[in-house]
């Protein structure tokens, strides 16, 4: 509230970003009602990414909590002036093919150690030792060389969900876009020890054994 007043003294535009999980999801509208208030231009609604803690804590939204949220906030686009935007993460059941900063190149996310990352939202997932997001580091390799790189990651990602896509292997929860990439980026793997959960999928996370081709070797 500190920095609000901060932008809103030196009448500076500012957002709201809210990350949606079981716990809050009730307070979508008062978010909306609070941003409307403070005068913020818009309000981002962002739902939950699974980790291990927000497993452990059943914080997860299940997936038709994300459809239901979804159309909440169209509702609520309707009824407040203040732009409401559901962020990237929410299903897609209209196409696989993702338009995210990430995958179409709009953004470089450079993380605290300089290394040049697929996407925001998979850097240091839920504090994961998994490093597969990670294309290089700025201070061994020019901007040049880490965004080529960039480029032929994304080129084997749509390839292989082409791949996928094409042999009907695409599941239900792919739709949901950073859940697909997490899985693809072998971020959510613990998901192996929670077989009860709305977001394991046997076809993910039962030992692959089964002679289909690994998707998340990247
Ligand atoms: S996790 Fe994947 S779909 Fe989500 S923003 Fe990043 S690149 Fe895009």
């Amino acid at each position: 509230m500190q920095a609000i007043s901060v932008c809103k003294v030196k009448n500076l535009p500012f957002a709201i970003q809210m990350v949606i999980t079981s716990s809050n999801r009730h307070e979508i509208e008062a978010m909306a009602i609070l941003g409307s208030r403070l005068g913020a231009k818009q309000i981002f609604l962002v739902p939950v990414q699974p980790t291990l803690q927000t497993t452990h804590k059943h914080l997860n939204l299940l997936p038709e909590d994300c459809y239901e949220i979804k159309q909440e906030i169209r509702d609520l686009q309707n009824t407040y002036k203040v732009s409401i935007e559901p962020f990237v993460g929410f299903p897609n059941d209209d196409s696989p093919w993702v338009q995210c900063n990430a995958l179409t190149m709009r953004a470089l996310y450079v993380d605290y150690r300089g290394n040049l990352t697929f996407c925001c939202q998979l850097s240091e997932y839920a504090d994961s030792q998994v490093n597969t997001d990670i294309i290089g580091n700025l201070a061994e390799m020019s901007l040049f060389d880490a965004h080529t790189k960039y480029v032929e990651m994304i080129n084997v990602y749509q390839k292989e969900k082409l791949r996928r896509y094409n042999n009907g292997e695409l599941t239900k929860l792919d739709a949901f876009p950073c859940w697909y990439c997490s899985k693809y980026f072998k971020k959510v793997d613990f998901m192996k020890k929670f077989p009860q959960d709305a977001w394991y999928e046997e076809s993910e996370f039962s030992e692959r054994s089964n002679g289909k081709k690994d998707a998340s070797s990247v």
